[in-house]
């Protein structure tokens, strides 16, 4: 296969890819003994309303505990995306966060939930009856959950991706378009898709202060959105400036480290009263 590339780089080519092919069997072997050992943990980030400064949802962020390898999130995701394991992972989190979601009412979790969802979960022929059983055993209210989906998920077939998120609104659902900006970001997704959210990815967030392209871009997002009905969420907000110029551009809701940094939801419910990023609103 790579014979036509010389000698030497043949040599260079087939180290590394011995290399990347032993990397991935570590971890996906670690990855299955952390699936049967339950070394996962779920950690949850607020996003706030930024005016308000108040907490409106939740997301969901896997996290491995007594991580043998010590990589982060999300290189151990795209090994499970690339191995097949994701499908497990991404069950294992929706029982989780439903089984949590129905045990606590909403007066002690008044928000709503947000879980990622990977290409191949969402793409995946039994997620609607995985989903409907899973209702059906926790008596949860969908509305309550938020699921984030990224453009990948509508490359290679718009239109059985566009009944799969048609079904998973029907059912009552939220959807967001996660990391909005980084990919294709192709205009025709959200002209034809009923999504509730537009997350904006922090690549963008992290320059719209130094960046006066960035700074545009992502305020005609935001009006964008606004115009066809969805929400905008600021991700990876890092400093009050960035919050300031967001709260300017009509930024809808935010998430980042300036605010809170994701955390176990016992730690998360205990602080409620501080969890409030602002005492007084912007108005
Ligand atoms: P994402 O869905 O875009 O999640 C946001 C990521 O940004 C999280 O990284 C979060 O910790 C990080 N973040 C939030 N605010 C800040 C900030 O102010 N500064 C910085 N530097 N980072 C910030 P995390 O938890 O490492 O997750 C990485 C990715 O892994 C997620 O990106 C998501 O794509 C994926 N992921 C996480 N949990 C799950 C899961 O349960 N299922 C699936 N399929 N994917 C997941
Ligand atoms: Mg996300
Ligand atoms: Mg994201
Ligand atoms: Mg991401």
């Amino acid at each position: 296969k790579a014979k036509s590339l010389g000698k030497g780089l043949n040599v260079n080519y087939e180290v590394a890819l011995q290399y990347e092919v032993e990397r991935l069997i570590t971890i996906e072997n670690a990855i299955v003994e952390a699936l049967k050992r339950s070394a996962f943990k779920l950690y949850y980030q607020p996003i706030y309303d930024m005016r308000a400064g108040k907490v409106v949802t939740v997301e969901v962020l896997l996290r491995w505990q007594d991580n043998p390898l010590e990589i982060s999130t999300q290189d151990f995701i795209n090994v499970a995306e690339r191995t097949g394991h994701i499908l497990e992972i991404d069950e294992w989190v929706i029982d989780n966060v439903f089984q949590f979601v129905a045990k606590m009412k909403t007066k002690v979790l008044p928000y709503t939930v947000a879980i990622n969802l990977s290409v191949q979960t969402f793409k995946s022929e039994k997620l609607i009856e995985f989903l409907e059983d899973e209702v059906a055993k926790y008596g949860i209210e969908p509305s309550r959950i938020a699921f984030e989906i990224t453009e990948y998920s509508f490359i290679d077939d718009f239109d059985k991706a566009k009944t799969a998120v048609m079904r998973l609104k029907q059912m009552g659902f939220r959807i967001s378009l996660d990391d909005f900006g980084t990919r294709f970001s192709s205009l025709n997704y959200l002209v034809k898709m009923p999504f509730d959210l537009l997350k904006i990815d922090k690549s963008y967030i992290d320059q719209i202060v130094d960046e006066t392209a960035h700074a545009i871009v992502v305020e005609h997002i935001i009006q964008m959105s606004r115009a066809l009905g969805l929400k905008s969420v600021a991700e990876g907000i890092e400093d009050e400036c960035q919050y300031q110029q967001l709260c300017r551009m009509g930024c809808d809701f935010g998430q980042g480290f300036l605010m809170a940094k994701p955390a176990p939801i016992e730690e998360l419910i205990n602080l409620e009263p501080q969890l409030d990023y602002r005492k007084t609103p912007i108005v």
